[in-house]
């Protein structure tokens, strides 16, 4: 199905910058710019940011993120759950909430957060989670979670609910960050996801990456990734939905109204990081190598006494945040490449998710 030819002032107008990556002992947040990553960039640069990295090549804010997480996950998830649901469950999420954020995505999500919201979700409602953007008047976006209090009719565990949590925000920094010109969009199938689910392989690949690295911080929260993902940690639902998404879309003709490239069910082995339906291979080394090379350059902002440290070889306090300028304005764009598409979306928009 061939696709419509951009024209020169459409291609001129889209700009993909370089996504951000941390390299060695970044100790700086960086702030990604809103919709402006080709969404495979974003994957890759975010995903060598917090994947199977040792504990002492992790950032500092990462590390602190990690220890206050599993601290206070692991002193909450011994505690009675009804008991936790009467006390300060909705506090210790939004903890959690932060460490997540801080963790796997630069801490650029929190500035975003309008509300998060615990609740009941009306019986017989199979979703576990909701994701809501919203534009505002300032082009910019807000974004609220609503995370359903009960499982099977009962109050949640804590595991539960902060599975359903990394799902949701695995959407939003997607939704916030991931470009949605006309040529990204037109990839969807093989992008962020068709947009009634948006459990594209985008989606699904770094929602992987963000559930093995946490299944290393908590057995609780491995078994718990592990049953909604029959092993794989591949979530079965997200998938399913999705395929039924794309069935409906095909059927309505709207793929071929809007040109949509179509359904690639064995990506290629090339890619460094692969997601097909039942499996997600990362390639860590061509990875790590290929991020190196085309992530977003970033140079610090070195204080005069810093500066003045270096010179006379004192040390510095490695520990002080420092400010860090990114050289994004470039398109980026290298070997890894999934093709991108169009119609432009603004307004609220709901994630149906569990
Ligand atoms: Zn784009
Ligand atoms: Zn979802």
């Amino acid at each position: 199905m061939p696709g419509k030819p951009l024209s020169l002032v459409e291609s001129y107008l889209i700009k993909h910058l370089k996504p951000f990556a941390y390299k060695k002992r970044h100790n700086a947040r960086p702030s990604l710019q809103v919709r402006a990553y080709r969404a495979r960039d974003l994957l890759n640069c975010t995903v060598a940011s917090f994947y199977d990295i040792s504990n002492e090549d992790l950032t500092s804010h990462q590390r602190r993120a990690k220890k206050e997480f599993i601290e206070l996950f692991e002193r909450q998830a011994k505690r009675p759950i009804a008991e936790l649901h009467d006390t300060d469950l909705y506090s210790t999420l939004k903890t959690l909430k932060a460490c997540l954020d801080e963790f796997f995505f630069f801490g650029s999500l929190t500035p975003f957060s309008q509300e998060f919201t615990l609740t009941h979700f009306p019986p017989g409602t199979r979703l576990h989670g909701l994701f809501n953007l919203t534009e505002t008047e300032d082009k910019s976006f807000r974004f609220k979670i609503t995370l359903d209090k009960r499982r099977d009719g009962k109050p949640a565990a804590l595991p539960e609910l902060v599975a359903t949590l990394v799902h949701e925000l695995t959407h939003a920094f997607l939704r916030v960050f991931a470009c949605q010109c006309p040529r990204c969009l037109r990839n969807d199938f093989n992008g962020v996801g068709i947009k009634t689910t948006r459990h594209g392989p985008i989606f699904r690949g770094m929602h992987y990456a963000a559930m093995v690295s946490l299944a290393s911080w908590s057995e609780e929260l491995d078994r718990v990734f592990r049953i909604r993902s029959g092993g794989t940690y591949i979530q079965r639902s997200s998938l399913a939905s999705e395929k039924i998404s794309i069935e409906d879309v095909k059927k309505s003709g709207d793929s071929q109204k809007m040109h949509m490239l179509p359904y690639i069910r064995k990506p290629s082995s090339r890619l460094l990081i692969r997601v097909s339906e039942d499996s997600v291979v990362i390639d860590v080394d061509r990875l790590r190598a290929n991020v190196k090379r085309t992530a977003a350059s970033i140079r610090p902002a070195i204080s005069f006494r810093e500066k003045l440290s270096k010179i006379l070889n004192l040390d510095s306090n490695s520990e002080t945040p420092v400010e860090f300028k990114i050289d994004s304005a470039k398109d980026c764009s290298d070997a890894d490449s999934d093709t991108s598409v169009p119609f432009s979306n603004g307004g609220s928009t709901a994630d149906r998710s569990d």
